[in-house]
């Protein structure tokens, strides 16, 4: 472990600041810092005071007492402290494995610590036998034999008595790296909490931090380095949580504003009655009562003279299309264009065809605009969606392309949202003078995500299916039970089901992935279903042969379908009820609840067959969670847990801010707490102005130029 020089508890400060410190100051005015250890500290993102401030700890060690060796139990996770009087390191298969064993006394019992290929301890662990210095390890005991031990631990030297920042109190460990040993950390921090802490001015406004009870902004930087006790190491991190949370709401408060402060130009009349009527003449079944509800919320949303910003939330086969035409309905009836945006050609198609039927006996004309249209026919197309003559477009990205323009584009709808980035929502909605926006997802988001990130929109929720369907029934399947699965598909397919072959998830190429599907569907035809006739799918295709071989499967001309995950979104095939997929563990839980929402669209039983041997208990626990519900926002609340919020299934793109300390799944209560305190501020104070609010603002400006380049990268 690298060490500063032990006595370094006075500091100066560098001559450039003169004495006007300021939080931006580099991380080198501090006394002990060189260049090499900024090096150090800005790999992991420290450069200013600031940052360095607020680098908080991974966890705390309550070093005021520690375990003793003799008390431990195997599985506790525990802070021994002794002093090491043996080490050695083995090579028990050679070169390739290293293991490096240390014995720690306390008080007479002893641990063992083993690390392994880390042969290098060696010698800095020696060298603690000879000056007689105790060292402090963390980790998890195991029985071993007769012995109890410690495998990996973290340790670190403890410092002399006088050492006050690493010893006989709650101690911070920080996120490691190279170079950057704790107690040189501590020590820095330490020193920027003396020579800084005056700086960190209250942010937020003096009712909200006690009408919530919360400590101070530089009361808790100090207490989450180094608090006092474990209360006071409480109400720090409940403090830093709040405050993360709150400015993130602040912002989503401030935006959701401004969107339904922006009168639109477009006020929708029509009548409610009316728009039942004509839905129920035009469909050949009754809507939900889920599908009623969204329609009336979107149509108030159209008639309040404020542009809609609205998320459309329901499962694969919620019936989304339909509210989305009876939103189209209204928008045309006034007289204005309607944009349809989906993620792949497929689908755009799927949705002009059904637009189509529907709308064309009333005199409507819908474009279909996607990039394999040929050159004169998409000059055509766009000079009728820019002279008004077209009333709807349906298309893919090609859609938000230059020299894509609207005569009166007054409702933009989005299909598949998760697969759009912000941008590309944005790029649409400037096709028209604030047309009113209608995002649409079938990845169920859970409600603290939704809180977070779509915090800026309006939600309706499709939680009701249409009437007759079967849940699907999904089974995991081990490798060697492949010749069941095929039999059991074999009778299903005798009886004039279609089936679904999902082929395994190569991420490394898509040419890959077009290779492995071939491979897969000629065995298929040749060894498995030679009795059936079998199509062939994937991502290098052309897209009007895509769409040729959708367009067979769907008239029954093709019994089984083998294909990557382009099926994966929106495809409607009622007749296919069987979905095989290999592989299975390779595949985000969302997306496996996805591809299963391919069968389970008509009135047969439907089955999802996984194919999967996983090797962990976590992707094991994932795939259970498949077999036992077919609810997708159970499927999504899962998926959060098990992968956290940092991979969730499109929170990346999503450019919200990283949250350093507070944790959306853990901390919901204060989440909701802050959004309600920072949405009530907002109605009060809608542009922060009074000067209670004044450092709030300043802050927000910072995140917004922040959060907007995200947006722009
Ligand atoms: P998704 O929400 O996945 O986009 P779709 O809009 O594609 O779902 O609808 C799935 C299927 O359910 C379609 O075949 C559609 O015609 C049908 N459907 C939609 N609403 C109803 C309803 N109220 N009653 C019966 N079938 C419906
Ligand atoms: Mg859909």
């Amino acid at each position: 472990m690298p060490t500063g020089s032990p006595d370094s508890v006075s500091y100066t400060i560098g001559e450039q600041t003169g004495n006007r410190l300021s939080l931006s100051d580099s991380l080198q005015y501090l006394k002990g810092v060189g260049p090499s250890f900024a090096q150090a500290l800005a790999k992991l993102g420290l450069n200013s005071v600031g940052d360095l401030l607020r680098h908080y700890p991974r966890r705390w060690e309550d070093r005021t007492s520690f375990a003793r060796a003799r008390d431990v139990r195997p599985g506790e996770s525990v802070t021994v402290c002794g002093r090491v009087v043996a080490v050695t390191t083995k090579y028990p298969k050679g070169p390739r494995l290293a293991i490096t064993e240390a014995l720690l006394d306390d008080h007479g019992d002893a641990i063992r610590l083993i690390w392994f290929n880390q042969p290098y301890l060696e010698k800095s662990l020696k060298l603690l036998i000879s000056n007689g210095k105790s060292i402090v390890a963390y980790g998890q005991v195991r029985q071993s034999g007769w012995s109890i031990e410690i495998q990996s631990p973290e340790w670190e030297e403890l410092g002399q008595d006088g050492d006050l920042l690493s010893a006989n109190r709650i101690v911070p460990i920080y996120p490691a790296t190279e170079g950057v040993g704790q107690a040189r950390l501590r020590r820095l921090i330490d020193r920027a909490l003396r020579d800084y802490s005056h700086l960190l001015v209250e942010a937020l406004p003096r009712n909200l931090v006690e009408s919530h009870r919360l400590l101070g902004a530089a009361e808790a930087i100090r207490g989450i380095h180094f608090p006092a006790s474990q209360e006071e190491l409480e109400q720090a991190r409940r403090r830093l949580i709040f405050e993360e949370f709150f400015m993130l709401q602040l912002l989503l408060a401030l935006r959701r504003r401004t969107t339904k402060e922006t009168t639109s130009s477009i006020r929708f009349d029509f009548d409610q009655a009316r728009l039942q009527s004509e839905l129920d003449r035009l469909l050949p079944f009754p809507l939900t009562s889920a599908q009623q509800r969204a329609i009336r919320e979107i149509a108030k949303d159209l008639e309040s003279g404020r542009t809609m910003n609205r998320l459309l939330q329901g499962d694969v086969g919620s019936g989304k299309t339909v509210v989305a035409l009876a939103a189209a309905l209204i928008a045309v009836a006034n007289g204005c264009q309607v944009a349809l945006m989906a993620p792949t050609e497929i689908l755009a198609q799927q949705h002009a065809i059904v637009l189509r039927r529907i709308l064309e006996p009333l005199g409507l004309a819908v474009e279909l605009a996607t990039g394999s249209l040929k050159v004169k026919e998409k000059a055509a197309v766009r000079e009728r969606l820019a002279l008004g003559q077209s009333h709807i477009a349906v298309g893919t990205h090609a859609l938000i392309q230059e020299g894509v323009d609207f005569a009166k584009l007054g409702l933009v709808i989005i299909d598949e949202q998760h697969r759009f980035g912000v941008l590309q929502r944005q790029a649409l909605a400037k096709k028209g003078t604030r047309p009113h926006v209608l995002v649409m997802t079938a990845t169920p988001i859970p409600r603290t995500l939704t809180l977070t990130l779509y915090g800026d929109l309006d939600v309706s929720i499709l939680d009701e299916m249409p009437p007759g369907r079967k849940p699907i029934l999904t089974h995991w399947k081990k490798a060697e039970k492949r010749d069941q699965v095929y039999s059991a598909a074999r009778r299903l397919l005798a009886e004039g089901r279609q089936v679904y072959i999902v082929c395994s998830l190569i991420e490394e190429s898509e040419k890959l992935q077009a290779k492995n599907a071939t491979q897969m569907s000629e065995h298929i035809a040749a060894d498995v279903f030679p009795e059936f006739r079998v199509g062939l799918m994937h991502g290098q295709m052309r897209s009007d042969e895509k769409d040729a071989i959708m367009a067979r499967f769907k008239a029954r001309e093709i019994d089984v379908l083998v294909s990557t995950t382009v099926i994966e979104v929106g495809i409607d095939v009622p007749n296919a009820s069987v979905i095989i997929i290999e592989d299975a563990d390779r595949f985000g839980l969302a997306q496996l609840h996805q591809l299963r929402g391919r069968v389970g669209r008509g009135e047969h039983a439907s089955f999802c067959i996984l194919m999967a041997d996983p090797k962990s208990e976590e992707g094991r626990a994932r795939l259970q969670v498949l077999t036992e519900t077919c609810d997708g926002f159970k499927v999504a609340e899962e998926d959060l847990r098990l992968r956290g919020p940092g991979d969730f299934y499109g929170t990346r793109q999503s450019g919200l801010p990283e949250l350093a300390i507070a944790d959306i799944l853990r901390d919901i209560n204060v989440l909701i707490e802050t959004r309600e305190a920072a949405f009530a501020l907002v109605e009060q104070d809608p542009l922060l102005q009074r000067s209670e609010h004044t450092r709030l603002r300043l802050v927000i400006e910072q995140m917004k130029s922040g959060y907007e380049l995200v947006n722009v990268g």
